[in-house]
């Protein structure tokens, strides 16, 4: 019996489908009836979990079936992959001497490596983008055909990398999709013809080496989007723009918060004084909270021999990862990729007491990890940073609350830095694991309960967990709708044992103390950079480095300038004077190019009342009021989290 699975989640069962009958017969059945047609959005079936084109046959009469329509998660990825089929036709027409690699579905997009003497200019793009809407007109329907690797390269002889790609697949037999008089080789499922596709664009194009080796030729990749309707790519095309005007690589320069340089090295980050003045308003807060939640603030090393890191199993498990060892005085060191070791240390360094438990040992810990040129990307993949870290030890009846604890104190952390929209997600034990069952059950349950009761919505990822435990990740969402993953907390079976973790528990015996890792900003880089884009560089005043720019209007208001900003600058408000001897208006744009919160305008009635004129980046421009007056407006606003 065929079960179909509409894509409401409805089900019903059919007998009169056999093997022979393809997916299109079977989703018919969910067609509304006397319908001749199936639904246009029904664009490919799952058989027993495997996607597959409509006209496929089922292979089976024992099977649920459900329907893939165009803007479901796997509809949306058939989509793309056609469409770089279809960009592929079209570049092929176009430019003679191309040679077809790879064309794979990616976040977002989807890219068609070409080996091609042409080099792709956005010039091209509008031309491919012609043909391949000729291609969709045609409606050229796309048909698969199951044949011999034999016949297949004998089909394909003059293509070396299809080829190449044949000589990697053990199956006997490979799939060839057609589409008008464009063939390639592909494993599918496609849309059922070219004409199905509504709304695409070409975005850009780069250099790649054929299987990402130097060694091998410089092939020409073209990326390019698609989605089942003409608005959802504006809405995607527009997201584009306004995260590009956000790009924290470009504000970080525009603003002069921070930079890299290639004396230094790749991945290392500069903090200037004005990115510097934000991370220390974000650590001050970070370091109160903690003390306040009761933890302990420790500091440890920036290296330590080897022999730790053996012990701890990252010599032998993380080693791509980890910069070779120095020498110091015969024995190996290396620069930390974590502080885990450092902080057991610590709670190894005295006996514990059950009384004792739990203890929480929190530091903004600096460590190095190696990453490969091509990934580091401004503050977010960098190889040196600094992480907003904890580990937590504590008798197995305390996990639980602990868990709501830190859940609790992570959403107040975000909330306060403006995130209040976030995507939970339960990683499960994977398939290679240390841990007994009865930890692995006991920790998920804790991090179950503890997301219930918390009354948070997450998702579960089964098998997604570390080797060493289950965690909770989340992912914030930025003001325009971007997601980040930053805060982490991660139950670990693993360390305890290998450093032999112990307390005194209340029978006078010892007992392994559970360990959790956690960290709520992640690494204050990568924090900084989501923030920078988040707020586009406007900073709320509780974070903006320069909270106030008295701005003169001539030269006879400069002591009187001075002296405002001098009481500012008393207060604790972040203060600063600009007297150059330039044009207001042009004072004025530069204060709005940095985006500084409030100005304040000093000229010579100023001067005689004993007033300030401010303006606000909001709010715009004020009346002259008292610098008592303003000073009150600004402690008023300038609270964590900004005045709601
Ligand atoms: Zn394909
Ligand atoms: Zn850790």
């Amino acid at each position: 019996m065929i079960t179909l699975i509409s894509n409401k989640g409805e089900e019903k069962n059919i007998d009169s489908l056999n093997g022979d009958s393809t997916v299109r017969d079977a989703l018919m059945h969910l067609a509304p009836e006397d319908s001749e047609k199936l639904p246009k959005n029904f664009v490919a079936g799952k058989v027993n979990g495997e996607l597959k084109d409509l006209s496929s046959a089922l292979g089976t009469s024992e099977a649920k079936v459900e329907a893939v329509v165009i803007d479901s998660e796997d509809g949306i990825e058939i989509l793309r992959h056609t469409t770089a089929h279809i960009m592929a036709q079209a570049v092929v027409s176009l430019y003679k001497d191309t040679d077809l690699t790879i064309g794979p579905v990616i976040e977002n997009g989807f890219y068609y490596d070409f080996d091609t003497p042409h080099n792709f200019t956005p010039d091209d793009y509008k031309k491919i983008e012609d043909k391949m809407n000729e291609i969709i007109k045609a409606n050229y329907p796309i048909s698969r055909e199951d044949i011999s690797k034999a016949d297949a390269k004998k089909r394909f002889a003059s293509e070396k990398y299809k080829l190449e790609i044949m000589d990697g697949i053990p199956d006997d037999s490979v799939s060839v999709y057609k589409q008008g008089d464009f063939e390639d080789l592909c494993r599918g499922p496609h849309l059922p013809s070219t004409g199905y596709l509504q709304a695409f664009k070409i975005t850009s194009t780069a250099g790649a080496y054929w299987r990402g080796d130097e060694k091998n030729p410089m092939l020409q990749r073209v990326y390019g989007t698609a989605f089942p309707s003409k608005k959802d790519l504006k809405s995607y095309l527009t997201m584009l723009e306004e995260a590009k005007k956000r790009d924290h690589r470009k504000l970080g320069k525009e603003l002069d918060l921070f930079s890299t340089s290639e004396d230094i090295g790749s991945g290392l980050i500069l903090w200037h004084p004005k990115g510097a003045r934000v991370r220390s308003i974000i650590e001050d807060f970070w370091k109160k909270e903690h003390y306040k939640n009761g933890y302990s603030i420790i500091n440890t090393p920036h290296v330590a021999k080897v022999d730790l890191w053996k012990k701890s199993g990252h010599w032998d498990f993380y080693k791509e990862n980890l910069y070779s060892p120095m020498d110091v005085d015969g024995q190996d060191y290396i620069v930390k990729p974590m502080n885990c070791p450092f902080h057991i240390e610590v709670f190894n360094s005295n006996l514990r007491s059950y009384r004792d438990l739990p203890i929480r040992y929190a530091e903004l810990g600096t460590v190095y990890r190696y990453e490969r040129s091509g990934v580091l990307h401004g503050l977010l993949r960098v190889r040196g940073f600094t992480q907003d870290d904890a580990h937590l030890y504590m008798r197995p009846d305390q996990l639980e609350d602990e868990i709501r604890k830190v859940l609790r104190f992570i959403l107040y952390i975000l909330g306060s830095f403006g995130f209040n929209s976030y995507d939970m997600y339960l990683s499960t034990r994977p398939e290679k694991s240390v841990g007994s069952d009865k930890d692995w059950e006991r920790a998920e349950t804790a991090l179950k309960n503890a997301l219930t009761s918390e009354g948070l919505d997450y998702i579960v990822d089964p098998g997604e967990g570390v080797f060493y435990g289950p965690k909770i990740d989340i992912k914030i969402k930025d003001s325009i709708g971007r997601s980040w993953q930053c805060s982490t907390v991660q139950v670990d079976f693993n360390l305890p044992e290998r450093f032999d973790l112990n307390y005194r528990d209340e029978e006078g015996g010892e007992t392994r103390p559970v360990m959790v890792h956690r960290a709520l900003m992640g690494s204050l880089e990568r924090f900084f950079g989501c923030l920078i884009e988040h707020y586009s560089g406007a900073f709320p005043l509780w974070l903006a480095p320069v909270q106030v720019k008295v701005l003169t209007v001539t030269d006879r208001t400069n002591d009187y300038a001075e002296e405002v900003a001098s009481k500012l600058l008393e207060e604790g408000v972040r203060a600063e004077v600009d007297k150059r001897n330039e044009k207001l208006g042009l004072k004025i744009r530069e204060a709005q190019l940095e985006k500084i919160p409030y100005m304040v305008i000093v000229g010579d009635n100023d001067l005689n009342d004993k007033t300030v004129s401010p303006r606000s980046r909001d709010k715009g421009v004020m009346d002259a009021m008292s610098l008592e007056k303003f000073m009150e407006l600004v402690a008023e606003e300038n609270v964590v989290g900004g005045v709601k």
